[in-house]
């Protein structure tokens, strides 16, 4: 049980999109577990670190999240910096689909913002 509390933000997610299906479910329920899925993707996932290494390779190192790179602190850094330079999004971007879990990740990501997005006009109009 205990490797699988690494993977509770799999479980919110599919939590998530089933909520989306049920009316009754509270708008600010949705604005809470949509923020807690996107952080969890961006912070806590299990994926690939995914920077471009000086062999131009994909680092395979694991990592915590998409926006974090492993215990590689160059590798850190270089996230951080494509992150925040827009030209260098589309170098980013390449290492968001390295492998079927990073891939995943990504798409809960951009779900997950997504939701957050809904929820939140459906909290105001509500
Ligand atoms: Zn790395």
């Amino acid at each position: 049980m205990k490797n699988l509390g690494k993977y509770w933000g799999y479980v919110a997610l599919i939590v998530l999109i089933s909520a989306w299906w049920l009316s009754e479910v509270g708008p600010l329920f949705l604005v809470v577990l949509s923020l807690a899925v996107t952080l969890y993707f961006l912070f806590q996932a299990p994926v690939w670190c995914g920077a471009m290494t000086r062999k131009n390779q994909f680092c395979r190192n694991n990592s915590s999240g998409l926006l974090l790179g492993c215990s590689n602190r160059q590798h850190k850094w270089q996230k951080l910096k494509l992150t925040v330079v827009p030209p260098k999004w589309r170098e980013l971007t390449q290492g968001l689909w390295t492998n079927p879990s990073t891939c995943l990740a990504t798409v809960a990501t951009v779900l997950g913002i997504l939701s957050t997005g809904a929820a939140l006009v459906k909290t105001v109009m509500a």
